[in-house]
């Protein structure tokens, strides 16, 4: 599985995390079809290996919040562009506040988020328990619901190939779960594209 990196590419990507996978899908899907991702590890066995699977639109900025927009709903969108169940769902989610000062937080939150057009609302307490028994609601101030946040199906189970499929892994160090045989798992996992010039 191992062989030598090519000495040249169109477009060098450092690192194959999320970012630098997504870096990968993005360019290949403008026509760039020379990108090269040089991961020193495992192919996402960096923070993302740790990462909980969660897609959450409600960020601390109006930028931060407009990208989170666009991957919940990449990655809503990408079973059907693909053709490959990725296991993507979408529960929502709930954020409460315990303190005024963390509500007023949460409600400029629903404010910001809304004018992105994030779908966002504070919901009562009643509401809240309906969605999550357990919750003690006694000590809380408020609490909001994002009806489209999302939630991975975990590594194992997305295969994401858009324009972008792995045409080589030169890696010697593939992720312990993946024997070195399984080649056709693997193109389908990895969303790099990698062309060799001969
Ligand atoms: C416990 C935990 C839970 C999380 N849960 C969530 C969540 O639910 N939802 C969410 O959105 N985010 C979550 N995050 C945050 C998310 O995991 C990170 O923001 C994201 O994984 C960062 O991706 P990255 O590609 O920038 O970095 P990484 O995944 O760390 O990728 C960087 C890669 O670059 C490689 N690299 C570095 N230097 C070099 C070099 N010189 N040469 C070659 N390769 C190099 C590294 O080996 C690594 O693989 C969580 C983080 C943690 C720690």
């Amino acid at each position: 599985m191992s062989k030598g990196i090519p000495e040249r590419a169109q477009v060098v990507i450092i690192g194959g995390g999320i970012i630098g996978a997504s870096v990968a899908y993005h360019l290949t899907k403008r026509g760039i079809s020379d990108v090269l991702v040089l991961e020193q590890g495992q192919l996402t066995g960096g923070t993302t290996w740790h990462a909980a699977g969660l897609v959450s639109q409600l960020k601390s900025t109006y930028s931060l919040t407009k990208l989170a927009t666009y991957s919940a709903r990449l990655f809503e969108d990408l079973e059907a562009e693909t053709g490959q169940a990725t296991g993507y769902r979408k529960p929502g989610s709930i954020s409460v506040a315990a303190d005024i000062e963390r509500w007023e937080e949460l409600k400029r939150g629903i404010s910001m988020a809304s004018t992105v057009g994030v779908e966002i609302r504070e919901i009562e307490m009643d509401e809240l328990r309906e969605f999550w028994p357990l919750v003690k609601t006694d000590d809380l101030v408020g609490a909001l619901y994002i009806p489209d946040d999302g939630k991975d199906a975990g590594s194992l189970d997305v295969r994401v190939r858009a324009n972008s499929k792995v045409l080589e892994i030169l890696s010697s160090s593939l992720p312990s779960h993946i024997s070195s045989d399984a080649d056709s798992l693997i193109r389908e996992m990895f969303p790099i594209r990698l062309i060799l010039e001969n």
